[in-house]
C-alpha cells in the first residue's frame, strides 16, 4: 500500500493540453536499464522511420546511464509529426518512461506522506490551466508507488537545520505553515510579505530547537506554534513599506547577478542560450553579468538578442492583481508543498533553502521586467520567466555548489536580500487588472 500524497493548501491546477510538447523537446530524459530494455522489447525497429535508428544514448561512461535520444530539431526520438508520443499511442501511458510520467509533478517525501509539488517550467502548471491537482490522486499514487520501489523514502529524514540542529515532520509543518499563512495575506504588497518571511527566518536561525542540550527548553511542538505566532507578529509589526526600505548595495547587486546567471540559463534543448554553447561564451557571460551593464548575454534562448542590464533595472511601468496572484502562487506552491528545501533542494537547510527561493522570486522580477521592457505584456512577461527560473530552482546543481551558497550567505547581512525583492518590486503606476 503506498503512501498518502499531501496536497497543498494553495489553489492550483494543471492539465495537459498535449500541444506544446515542450517536455519532449526542451529535456533529457533520462532511463534505468529495465525501462531501456523495456522499450528496445516494444519492436520499435520494425517501423520503417526508426530502422537504424539510435533509440537511446549513453551518458557518461558508467553502465546503465542512458538517455532517449534527440533528434536534430530538437524532439525527442518518439515525437511524432503530430507532436504525439508513439510510445504513450501505442502501449499506453504506463509505458512510457517514469520522468515523462512524472513531468511536471513533483512527489517530495514528508514524513509518512509524499507532498506533491508542481515543475513551473510546464507553461499549463504557470498558467494553471486544466484541474485541480487534488483530481490527480490516482495518478500520483501510482507514480509514488513506484518511487517507492526504487527508494526507501520513509528512511529520507526532514529537511535539516544549520548547525546539526534538526526537526522532526510535525515541526517542519508548523513552519512551513506560518509562512505559508505570511505569503497569503492579500491586503500587504507581496514584496512586503516576501520580507516578513525572511524576518521571521532572520530570527528563528537564533532559535535552539535543541534546547542547546537541555531538551526542556527545546523550541519544539506548542512552544515553537508560540514562537512562530510572535515572529509572525512582530514581521507585521515591524517590517517597514517599500518606501522605507534602502535600495540594495552595488556589491549587492554584483552578488544577485551572479546567481541570476544561473536562474536564467538554459543548457539544452532548442531554447539552450548561444553564450551557453562554448566555454568561452559561458566565460564572457559571466563577467558581463558580473559587470551588469550593456547588452545581457544570451544565457537562455528567450533573452532578447538588444536586451540591456538597464531594462532590468528601472522600475516596472505598470503591476495589476494578476501579476501578484502568479507570483504569489507559484512562491506559495514551492513553500507550501516543501521543495524549497532539504530533498526537494539538494539537501538545503531550511533557513538557505527559504532564501534561496527568495532570490529565485527577485530573479523572476528582473527576468520578467527585461522581458516587460522588450515588449511582451506584464502577465506574459512574468510567465516566461518565471518558467524559465523555475526550471533551474531546484534542478540545476549549480546553485548547491559552495561558491553560490556562500554568496546566499553575503546576501542574507545587512538584509540586502530584502532590499534586491524590494527593489526588484518598484512599480510607476499600479492599474486594477
Ligand atoms: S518518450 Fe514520449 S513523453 Fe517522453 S519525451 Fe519522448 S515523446 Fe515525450
Amino acid at each position: 500500500m503506498s503512501r498518502v500524497i499531501r496536497s497543498l493548501p494553495v489553489m492550483q491546477n494543471w492539465d495537459c493540453g498535449g500541444g506544446c510538447t515542450e517536455c519532449c523537446r526542451q529535456y533529457a530524459v533520462y532511463v534505468t536499464e529495465d525501462e531501456r530494455n523495456r522499450i528496445l522489447a516494444q519492436g520499435w525497429d520494425k517501423e520503417p522511420d526508426l530502422q537504424g535508428v539510435e533509440l537511446f544514448e549513453r551518458v557518461g561512461h558508467r553502465e546503465g546511464n542512458w538517455r532517449l535520444r534527440h533528434r536534430p530539431d530538437g524532439g525527442c526520438v518518439f515525437l511524432d509529426a503530430d507532436n504525439r508520443c508513439r510510445i504513450h499511442a501505442r502501449f499506453g501511458l504506463e509505458a512510457k518512461p517514469f520522468a515523462c510520467r512524472l513531468y511536471p509533478f513533483i512527489l517530495i517525501p514528508w514524513g509518512d506522506r509524499w507532498s506533491l509539488g508542481l515543475r513551473f517550467s510546464c507553461p499549463s502548471a504557470t498558467r494553471n490551466d486544466g484541474r485541480p491537482l487534488s483530481d490527480y490522486a490516482d495518478e500520483t499514487r501510482a507514480l509514488a508507488r513506484i518511487l517507492e520501489q526504487r527508494s526507501n523514502a520513509a528512511a529520507i529524514p526532514p529537511p535539516p537545520l544549520p548547525a546539526e540542529q534538526s526537526l522532526d515532520w510535525t515541526d517542519f509543518e508548523r513552519i512551513v505553515t506560518a509562512l505559508d499563512q505570511l505569503l497569503a495575506q492579500p491586503a500587504i504588497p507581496l514584496e512586503q510579505r516576501w520580507r516578513q518571511i525572511l524576518f521571521v527566518v532572520d530570527l528563528l536561525r537564533t532559535a535552539r530547537f535543541d534546547g542547546g542540550g537541555d531538551p526542556r527548553k527545546a523550541v519544539v511542538g506548542r512552544r515553537l506554534s508560540q514562537l512562530l505566532e510572535i515572529l509572525s507578529q512582530a514581521a507585521r509589526d515591524e517590517v517597514p513599506v517599500a518606501m522605507n526600505v534602502p535600495p540594495p548595495s552595488r556589491k549587492a547587486r554584483v552578488l544577485f547577478r551572479s546567481l541570476l546567471a544561473v536562474y536564467v540559463r538554459k543548457d539544452t534543448g532548442p531554447q539552450q542560450g548561444s553564450a551557453q554553447r562554448t566555454v568561452w561564451g559561458r566565460l564572457w557571460a559571466a563577467w558581463r553579468f558580473a559587470r551588469g551593464r550593456g547588452r545581457v548575454p544570451r544565457l537562455h534562448g528567450a533573452i532578447p538578442a538588444d536586451a540591456r542590464f538597464a531594462a532590468a533595472e528601472s522600475a516596472w511601468p505598470q503591476w495589476n492583481a494578476s501579476a501578484t496572484a502568479l507570483l504569489q502562487r507559484w512562491s506559495r506552491v514551492k513553500i507550501a508543498s516543501g521543495q524549497f528545501c532539504g530533498p526537494g533542494n539538494f539537501g538545503l537547510d531550511v533557513w538557505e533553502g527559504i532564501e534561496s527561493l527568495a532570490v529565485a522570486f527577485t530573479a523572476a522580477l528582473w527576468l520578467g521586467r527585461l522581458l516587460n521592457g522588450h515588449g511582451q505584456p506584464l502577465t506574459e512577461a512574468l510567465i516566461q520567466a518565471i518558467r524559465i527560473v523555475d526550471d533551474n530552482f531546484g534542478f540545476n546543481p549549480l546553485l548547491h555548489r559552495w561558491r553560490q551558497r556562500q554568496v546566499l550567505r553575503l546576501l542574507r547581512r545587512g538584509s540586502e536580500l530584502a532590499r534586491l525583492i524590494t527593489w526588484y518590486s518598484r512599480v510607476a503606476c499600479i492599474s486594477d487588472d
